[in-house]
């Protein structure tokens, strides 16, 4: 992301688009926190962490589960509990890990990254295939497939189901692992009532966030076979994501599980009215091209100015949040809105009507 236009005071009024990331817990979501019996989960004995980390095993259909800090971080022990140095990862060229982690693969397990290319976030296993190097000296060892579902730079797309089994059959084929960076496979979920197990199945390791559309404060989680769960203590350890009373955290996420999950389709439905409104009314915005075809698959929204608009994403970004409504320039002339818990119809309404204003040629 290039600019960070927000509220100098978080509770500023204001509709805050910029990222589901900005909820705060609710205040039922606060007393399950309190209420959680807390233990030390370093030396295992967190009893709401364990019950976290068995409900969300089960819900995916893995063996085990890891409660980490953050996205990033479950992302980067997945791939550093599958891959030695100098080995490669395959994924889209828009991937999060690729653009929003910091290097991770590199500073941290010593990978290549291969991108693909495709619309919406997607490849497809014929891409995958051509991307894996023949077993030779010369060439890097193709270990491990990322598909990242929804996809955020994809436009929060969806995965469907009989493309995704494909890839996944084609790199488990050559002898890859495969890892599904599912920040928002919630929304995946809700958007296509998909079971949560049925998502997962195809992958060896998966990832889900709790504090982005479920609004918990803080927390992620991987979840695998007992083998690679078991190196991947290891190496939250090593990068300083092991919490004591994390319990307080592992209550919220579970209340977010139990409360937050199927309200995800109020957002997908906000997301829908706003880009309508957003590029209607004699507005120059456009859909991102990704979402051109069928509108916003789940709850982000991507609007392209065009060339003829005078200013840029940033100084449209700069501009409506002087009018009390925050959004992310995520490129030159892209800027992103992403509904949440803490959006309502309404507002979801007024700040679309206010872009399609302000991007009035
Ligand atoms: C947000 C996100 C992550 C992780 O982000 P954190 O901010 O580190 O929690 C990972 N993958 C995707 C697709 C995301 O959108």
């Amino acid at each position: 992301m290039q600019t960070h236009h927000g509220p100098h005071n978080p509770v500023t009024p204001g509709v805050d688009l910029r990222s589901d990331t900005v909820t705060r817990p609710t205040a039922a979501m606060r007393e399950a926190m309190m209420a959680s019996p807390l233990g030390d989960d370093v030396l295992g004995d967190d009893p709401t962490v364990q019950r976290l980390q068995e409900a969300f095993a089960a819900l995916v259909g893995k063996e085990a589960a890891l409660f980490v800090p953050s996205g990033t971080m479950a992302n980067q022990i997945a791939i550093r509990s599958q891959t030695e140095p100098g080995d490669e990862i395959i994924c889209h060229e828009d991937s999060h890990i690729i653009h929003y982690e910091a290097g991770g693969p590199a500073a941290i397990s010593g990978c290549m990254v291969r991108g693909l290319r495709g619309p919406r976030g997607t490849f497809t296993d014929s891409d995958l295939l051509a991307a894996i190097r023949p077993d030779n000296p010369h060439f890097a060892v193709a270990r491990l497939a990322i598909i990242e579902n929804t996809h955020n730079r994809g436009g929060g797309s969806v995965w469907d189901l009989a493309s995704l089994n494909r890839v996944t059959d084609a790199a488990r084929a050559k002898g890859l692992r495969c890892h599904l960076d599912g920040a928002r496979l919630w929304n995946a979920h809700v958007a296509t009532a998909t079971p949560m197990r049925d998502l997962a199945a195809p992958f060896d390791t998966v990832c889900c966030c709790f504090s982005k559309g479920l609004g918990a404060p803080v927390g992620s989680i991987v979840a695998g076979d007992a083998r690679t769960i078991h190196r991947a203590h290891r190496f939250r350890k090593l990068l300083g994501g092991a919490m004591r009373q994390a319990g307080l955290l592992a209550g919220a996420a579970l209340y977010a599980m139990d409360h937050h999950v199927q309200r995800l389709a109020i957002d997908h439905k906000h997301a829908r009215t706003f880009a309508q409104i957003a590029t209607g009314g004699g507005s120059a915005l456009r859909l991102h091209p990704d979402q051109a075809l069928h509108g916003p698959e789940t709850n982000i929204v991507y609007l392209d100015l065009p060339e003829a608009m005078p200013i840029d994403a940033a100084e449209l970004a700069a501009r409506l949040a002087r009018d009390g409504v925050f959004v992310l320039a995520t490129g030159l002339r892209r800027i992103r809105a992403v509904m949440h818990l803490d959006v309502t119809e309404s507002q979801a309404r007024h700040a679309a009507s206010l872009i399609a204003q302000h991007a009035r040629p």
